[in-house]
């Protein structure tokens, strides 16, 4: 039991440490789009952890989505072996941030302390939390040097553009195969005392209505996609929406709001480029013969894929039968199954002792309302004992003025160490 105190206490002498690293962090701009400075971070971070007894591989993920010589998709994974077999516990972390965006009163790669606080994009989402579970593992490590098994640590990229450069690309490569990692925390700013245990799924269709061009100034003459489109927009408020909104599930989603089947609507255009090009004058007047809307449907572990899509499709169908001349395609995009950790996987109760342990609270368990890497270490890597556990205000990330508290962090530190406390430092 001494142990606990001594990683307690190890935490807490790490707090000035744990500020620092995490402004060093944020002092590097990896913003996504393009996907810059990733090689920059991965380095930073090889640099810290192999000086700590890590070993480290930088895995570049060709061909992914946006790869290039001028933006690299650079991910990290470091490894601790411990003095026994045992367990492997991974934390992972993106280190990719969104853009910066208007309303900042801070500068937003300046890393700066105040009250507590320290601000940047990517402060929340999730510098401080990659900087919490760095502090936690080194803490552990230093307490516990006998340890069983393995900690791994892995900075990935693209996170907010899908994780394909990034945590989809090492699963494909077998990095998170369940013979060579049992255990994985991702410390995506959740809040302290919350475990988040999945998400809703995700699927993202291109719905395009057609028409025929014609004189805009004889329109009677053409046929309006637009217009068409109008008809579409108008079916979903009369009947899609009500039917979404009283969709309600059994998962923990947070906000309440997304204990609901939702759509949004993406993107609406049709006719032509909204920007036309300096210099070349007014727009023309013709008939649009096209128009593309891009829909963003979450949905519900209880609902099934099909019955998504087929929703959608029995809308346009609607309009069809009542409209004459109306005609549409619509295209898939994307697709993500909703994914929900048991509550009794080992991961899960093991981090939740250790809030009850650090917090003197109950932990809340969730889900959350859009994905995170989760999926594709569900899917792609076979492996299900997963969670999102971390530092920071989930409603801060992509914020201006987004923070993370130095006192959130230096306590999901001690969660996550004293979560390695039990999982890899009770066995000899
Ligand atoms: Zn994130």
């Amino acid at each position: 039991m001494d142990k606990i105190a001594d990683l307690t206490r190890a935490i807490d002498s790490r707090r000035e440490e744990l500020i620092a690293l995490t402004q060093d962090l944020i002092r590097i701009p990896t913003l996504n789009p393009p996907g810059e400075n990733y090689r920059e971070i991965c380095d930073y971070l090889d640099a810290r952890l192999s000086a700590r007894g890590f070993q480290t591989e930088l895995v570049r993920a060709h061909g992914s989505p946006g790869d290039s010589d001028r933006y690299p998709r650079w991910n990290i994974i470091a490894r601790r072996e411990g003095a026994h077999p045992g367990d492997c516990v991974h934390f992972n972390s993106h280190i990719d941030v969104v853009d910066v965006g208007r309303g900042w009163t801070r500068d937003p790669f300046g890393g700066e302390l105040a009250d507590g606080k320290i601000y940047g994009r990517g402060a929340c989402d999730m510098k401080g939390g990659l900087a919490a579970s760095i502090i936690a593992a080194e803490a552990f490590i230093e307490i516990c040097p006998d340890f069983a098994g393995a900690v791994e640590i892995s900075g990935t990229a693209d996170e907010e553009s899908g994780g394909f450069g990034g945590v989809a690309y090492l699963a494909q490569e077998g990095w998170f195969n369940p013979d060579r990692v049992q255990h994985v925390i991702i410390p995506e700013p959740l809040n302290k005392d919350r475990i988040c245990l999945g998400h809703r799924g995700v699927w993202w269709a291109e719905i395009e209505t057609f028409g025929e061009i014609a004189h805009g100034s004889m329109p009677f003459l053409g046929d309006c996609a637009v217009r068409h489109m109008g008809a579409v927009l108008s079916e979903m408020e009369t009947s899609l929406f009500p039917a979404l909104a009283a969709k309600r599930t059994d998962m923990p989603v947070v906000p309440d709001g997304a204990k609901q089947s939702t759509l949004n609507i993406n993107s609406l255009h049709g006719g032509q480029s909204e920007i036309l090009k300096p210099g070349t004058g007014l727009p023309s007047p013709v008939v649009p013969d096209s128009c593309r809307m891009v829909i963003d449907r979450r949905f519900l572990i209880e609902e099934n894929i099909d019955d998504v899509q087929a929703e959608v499709t029995e809308v346009l169908e609607r309009v069809k039968s009542g409209r004459p001349r109306f005609d549409y395609d619509i295209r898939e995009m994307h697709r993500v199954l909703p994914t929900m950790t048991e509550r009794d996987a080992p991961v899960v109760s093991t981090v939740a002792q250790a809030i009850r342990d650090t917090l003197g609270r109950e932990p809340d368990y969730v889900v959350s309302p859009g994905t995170y890497d989760q999926k594709h270490i569900d899917r792609i890597g076979k492996l299900k004992n997963c969670i999102a556990y971390g530092p920071g205000i989930l409603d801060l990330a992509h914020k201006p003025d987004e923070y993370v508290g130095v006192d959130d962090m230096v306590d999901s530190a001690k969660v996550m160490g004293l979560s390695l406390l039990t999982l890899l430092g009770s066995k000899t």
